[in-house]
């Protein structure tokens, strides 16, 4: 085993790094500028020259909801009717607040608006994604945690939830290399998420997509189609897919899609309307040429692949030998999607985020991968790989790992002053 260090040989490490100088950034999932240079090629697709359809002209105002080619490719890869698909904006985040904004103001179809209850609450399994709990917040949705197991969030819990509670009318999931944890869900999980009583009838499922497509193995994670799935159970409208192709080509720049049943993508074509005649199209087009087909997307995520998962296996084999025979951080290294999520042990995870920070390594803010950014157990962090060059990712890991080991050492040697 390896020998473990005192905490003078940490302090020493510690204060090192700290003299360095370090301006490291590992809180957010970017893609690095090497992944964004890989669809540059994309922007010279649509030039003055490119003869575009007279039929279906992108360049003037019809288009509402996507151009036709667009919704076909994703149609295609998400196994539905192009008639089952919502290109909105750039990003699929603002198709999700969307959503739930237009829920609250003015409910889904004869359903009456959620800003009419006493209450409405979403559940949340956790960890999760930060960006969902500020949607709940900004609306005054109630959020209740749900733990997390290797095969999705505690659907026994869920189910009694929602069965009960007719103020339940949502949750968030994401179902493929969830984000923070790297989550798989199983086929059992996604049944019962899509076949379960719900006592309020517009209850919702987020099924945020965000990872579909990004494999870091040779055996892409594959989850069941809850589209077809609450369908089959008599439930068509109950789910709502997000996706998008910010980490494909640009953040900003990419298409943002949901996917669902028909009746739920008209009404949201319908109630976007006036907010959103139409997106841009020339940029759906630019798109189009650029992926082509589900082998297009395919071979241009490979390309994504061989640059982030060297930093992927890198912030593994550091965790390993930094923690090995200390016992006190656990962790699975991710399949896909953009994120390590480290656990460590109880009352750490703030001290940490702010040694590192001090240090000049900035990781998500320890809480905020939970609703109200509260963790009870303050013991998550999540990192994210793909920013950082593969030199300063490496220097960053070593950094957080002292972090973990001091904070580790000092809280035992609180411990043992009790009892002095
Ligand atoms: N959903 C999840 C789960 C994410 O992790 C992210 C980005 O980190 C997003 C959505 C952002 O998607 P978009 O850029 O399409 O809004």
């Amino acid at each position: 085993m390896k020998e473990i260090e005192s905490i003078h040989e940490l302090n020493c490490r510690y204060k090192k790094f700290c003299d360095a100088g370090f301006h490291i950034n590992m809180e957010r999932g970017w893609p690095c500028k090497e992944q964004l240079e890989l669809s540059m090629p994309m922007l010279d697709l649509v030039t003055s020259e490119t003869n575009l359809d007279r039929e279906m002209d992108y360049r003037g105002y019809a288009g509402t909801g996507g151009i036709e080619p667009l919704k076909h490719l994703f149609g295609n890869i998400f196994e539905v009717d192009p008639e089952q698909i919502y290109i909105g904006g750039t990003m699929s985040t603002s198709i999700m607040y969307d959503i739930v904004s237009k829920a609250m103001m003015f409910g889904f179809d004869s359903y009456k608006p959620w800003k009419d209850y006493s209450s409405i609450k979403f559940i949340c399994p956790v960890p999760g994604y930060e960006k969902h709990f500020k949607i709940c917040s900004t609306f005054g949705i109630e959020m209740i945690p749900i733990s997390m197991d290797n095969n999705g969030p505690d659907m026994d819990e869920i189910e009694k939830i929602v069965a009960s509670d007719e103020f339940v009318k949502g949750i968030w999931c994401v179902p493929l290399y969830s984000n923070p944890t790297g989550t798989i869900y199983s086929d059992e999980v996604v049944t019962r998420m899509a076949s379960m009583k719900t006592k309020a009838d517009d209850f919702r499922i987020f099924w945020d997509n965000a990872y579909f497509a990004h494999h870091l193995s040779d055996e892409p994670g594959k989850i069941k189609n809850i589209i077809h799935e609450s369908k089959k159970f008599g439930f068509p409208n109950r789910v709502f897919e997000f996706a998008s192709t910010s980490k494909i080509t640009f953040p900003g720049g990419g298409v943002g899609l949901c996917i669902s049943s028909i009746e739920n993508i008209r009404w949201l074509t319908k109630a976007s309307l006036l907010q959103l005649k139409s997106g841009d199209k020339i940029n759906q087009l630019r798109h189009y040429f650029f992926l082509k087909d589900e082998n297009g997307l395919k071979e241009h995520m490979l390309k994504h692949r061989q640059i982030i998962k060297p930093k992927f296996d890198l912030v593994d084999q550091v965790l390993h030998e930094e923690l090995d025979g200390w016992n006190i951080a656990w962790w699975q290294k991710p399949k896909g999607g953009y994120f390590f999520c480290l656990k460590v042990e109880k009352n750490m995870a703030g001290r940490i985020w702010k040694k590192c920070k001090n240090a000049g390594v900035k990781i998500t803010p320890a809480g905020s991968i939970f609703p109200y950014g509260r963790d009870p157990e303050d013991s998550y962090l999540r990192l994210a790989p793909t920013y950082p060059s593969v030199l300063e990712l490496e220097t960053a890991i070593r950094v957080l790992c002292v972090c973990i080991k001091l904070c580790y050492l000092e809280n035992r040697e609180t411990e043992e002053n009790k009892f002095l």
